[in-house]
Order: C-alpha cells, then structure tokens, then sequence
C-alpha cells in the first residue's frame, strides 16, 4: 500500500535533517522531503494521512535480551499487561531468575514471549535490536518464530558460546563450533541476521569484577579476567580469518585495552565484522580509546547501566567514578558509538536512557556524574539510530528516514530535540511501522 504520512519528521539523516512528509510504499520509504516532493513520487490520488506529532526512525536498541525479557515476561507479568507495568516488573524482579519453573522454556514459549516483548518495545519507539548473547535454544527460538511469522522485531543475534560450558569446554571447542555450519556474522537479512560472536574478557563492576589498571582498593586487586590474553588472540584472530565478528565484554580499562590492541591488530575485518567493545565503560584510557576508534571497533555502550551503577561506583571508587561511561570521549575519538540497554535487566526505556546520557544523572544520587562527559540530544538519537543500524549491518537498510530505505518509523508525540531536557521523559510513542506494517498503534490500543 502507498501513502503519504504528513508531519514534522526528524530524519536523522545528515544530508536532509528535517522534512514535512514521509512516502511509503509497500516496505519502503519511496520519498523524504516537502509535501510536494512526497507527492511527485507516488501516483496521483495517493492517501495523505496527517499525524498528531513529530516522526522518527525506528530506534534499535543494539544490546537488548529481548527473548529473555519476554520470557521473564511471561513468568513474572500477567497475561495482557501494559508498557508501564512491564518496565516497574522488570524492575523489580532485577535480582529474580527470569525462569523460574522447573522445565525449560519450550519452544512454544519462547515464541510467545519474543511475541510479548517484542510488543512492548514496539510501544518505546524499537523497530530493532541486537541481541548481545544468543544461546543455541534462543537461536532456535527466533528462527521459531520468523518461520511462523510472528517475528516484528528486526533482530542480529549474537551468537554466545560458553568456554568452559559442556558444549564448549574451551577456545578450541568454541572454533570449532564456529567452523562446522559454515554460515558466519553478517548471514540472514533484515528480520533475522547472525551478528558478532559474544565473549567475556572481565567481570560486572559492581561485583568489583571489571578489570582494571589501577587496583579497586589498597588490596592490590585489579578484577577478574575471564579469558586469558592468549585465548583471546587466538579465538579474535580466526575469527578476522573466518568471517566472524567479535562483541566483547570489557568494562575496566584493562580490559578493554587488551580488547582494542587485539582487535587492532587484526585489520580491516574490524570493521566489515562490526567488531564491538561492549559497555567499554570504567577508566578506559584516552589511549585506549583512540586505538579501539582507530581500529574501527563500535562502542556499544548502555547509558542504564550507570544509571543503575553510579553511587555503587561512586562508594567503590570515589572521584575514579566520575568519568564512568565516557560517551564523549568515545565520540571525539571517531568511534561509532550505538546505544542499547541491557534490558530487561537494566532500564530499556530509550526516553530515559536518552535523558541520562544528556543529564549523567544516577539513581539515589543528588549529584549528576561528571558532565565533561555528557553529550546532546541529537547525539543519543544518533546512537539509537545510525549508530545501532551501523552495528546491526543495516546502515544502508534503517536507522535514517530516506527514499529507497526501510519504512521503520514511529510517531512521537513531540519532537525529543525540541522539547525541555526533564520533558523527554513524558513523551509518547503513538505509533510505531515495521517495514511499512503498524505494529504498535496508540490510537488503536
Ligand atoms: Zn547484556
């Protein structure tokens, strides 16, 4: 079907920022620009359909556990319930097991409960994600689900194979996993794609796990490194060689250097991969930085993270929390920066991670994190949108409103750019369009 959607829209798109009219036509934009040009493009007598409200691409949340948020939903959420109930049970439940029932999620109901969330974040504005550590029953549960149809959201699975696990008991094991389909990062298309693998190189902060240079207290202890620099290499380097990107877990600037010096060393696959440092947020080094950019490495950083973290950070580690999660620093360095959440974990609504990355406030504290680290609105939207479509190898396809792309859109009711920095956190989401298909609907409840 061809329509005109009339209304402010914020493009994201550098080359036209602002326009009055989207043109789609089937599962493509077919025209961004004045209502004239919208309607020199499509047939005479098209639909014109005004909207209520500013329009936006569709956000993609480029670390975001959606099968097992809808499992936890499904456990922890009564049938029916709304965007509201789900982000104060997800909330709540933060220390819960997401399964708590003594068999394992079958594959009926992991296709039910990606049918669940994926509705909810429908609701925040997401037409897409990545899932940053997909187990071989989760892979299945998505495919699961795209064969039966039921799959809205556009999703790159990360694939996560567990050394030390049964099925992986090492790095060997781990490639030879990797070597036996023969498929590799970048295979499937825009519903469904095979992103970087998943690896840990350190632990979660606040269990004082992120490995860092200098040692978290007078003990001398600097963290836990979860795979020894030599695995690493290895396991980076067949994967430069065999068409695999690489997400890697590093939160403390050791860590992360080893990350970046490894990853640079193995060339342009960095890049063409989508190689990722991941959160890539506790003292990382100016140095570190520039050689992780320079590499061509995405930083996938999450901005709930500090949120939740900021005065546990701050009680550890004084005045050495006050840089944590170092978003402008990673965007002077060059990096291509994409947002996600960590969700259902962590806070996923992207209104208040958007707020957070402006304001660098954290819960229970008065005082926002040092703001040399702040960065603006339009920077967050970009990491939301071109930056997460980069990392889900859609640059070309999402992320931006264009003639020839994606119709993933959604209606906001004010434009996020315009309004003050506390009221981004009471705007709405009305409608949100998959590939020119209504998938969440205000109007329509
Ligand atoms: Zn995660």
């Amino acid at each position: 079907m061809t329509r005109i959607h009339v209304a402010p829209v914020l493009t994201m798109d550098p080359e036209r920022p602002r326009a009055e009219a989207l043109a789609v036509a089937g599962d493509r934009i077919v025209a961004v620009g004045t209502l004239e040009e919208a309607r020199a493009a499509v047939p005479a007598g098209t639909p014109e359909q005004p909207h209520d409200g500013v329009i936006l691409p569709g956000l993609i949340d480029a670390h975001l556990h959606m099968q097992r948020g809808g499992l936890k939903a499904l456990a922890h959420l009564p049938a029916g319930a709304g965007l509201d109930e789900f982000i104060e049970t997800m909330g709540r439940t933060f220390h819960d097991e997401d399964w708590p029932r003594r068999q394992p999620p079958t594959l009926d109901e992991r296709v039910e409960g990606i049918d669940v969330a994926q509705r909810l974040f429908h609701q925040l504005g997401f037409t897409g994600i990545v899932d940053p550590a997909t187990t071989i029953d989760e892979m299945r549960g998505y495919q699961e689900a795209r064969r039966r149809g039921v799959l809205t959201m556009r999703t790159v699975a990360m694939p996560y194979l567990e050394p030390g696990s049964a099925a992986t008991p090492d790095v060997d094991a781990v490639i030879a996993h990797l070597e036996g389909t023969g498929v590799s990062t970048g295979f499937g298309d825009d519903e469904l794609r095979i992103g970087p693998i998943k690896v840990y190189a350190d632990g979660e902060a606040l269990k004082g796990q992120a490995l860092l240079a200098q040692p978290w207290d007078e003990s001398g202890y600097t963290g836990l490194q979860r795979i020894s620099d030599e695995d690493f290499r290895r396991l980076v380097r067949f994967c430069a060689e065999h068409g695999w990107g690489v997400g890697t877990h590093a939160v403390g600037g050791a860590a992360i250097d080893l990350v970046a010096r490894t990853y640079a060393d193995v060339g342009p696959a960095v890049a063409e991969r989508r190689f990722q440092i991941i959160h890539g947020y506790l003292e990382p080094t100016a140095e570190t930085i520039a050689t992780a950019a320079r590499a061509g490495a995405i930083a996938s950083l999450q901005p709930s993270i500090i949120w939740h973290n900021g005065a546990g950070l701050r009680a550890k580690l004084g005045d050495r929390a006050e840089r944590a999660n170092p978003v402008r620093s990673w965007l002077d360095a060059g990096a291509v920066v994409a947002f996600g959440s960590d969700g259902p974990f962590f806070a996923f609504d992207p209104r208040h991670l958007v707020w957070q990355a402006v304001t660098r406030r954290v819960r229970d504290e008065a005082e926002p994190l040092s703001l040399a680290e702040a960065i603006t609105v339009e920077e967050a939207l970009a990491a939301y949108t071109t930056g997460a479509a980069y990392a889900a190898f859609a640059e070309e396809s999402r992320g931006m409103l264009r003639a020839g792309r994606l119709a993933d859109w959604a209606l906001w009711s004010d434009d996020p750019t315009a309004v003050t920095v506390d009221d981004l956190r009471t705007l709405r989401v009305l409608r949100t369009d998959v590939g020119g298909r209504t998938v969440h609907d205000e109007a329509a409840g």
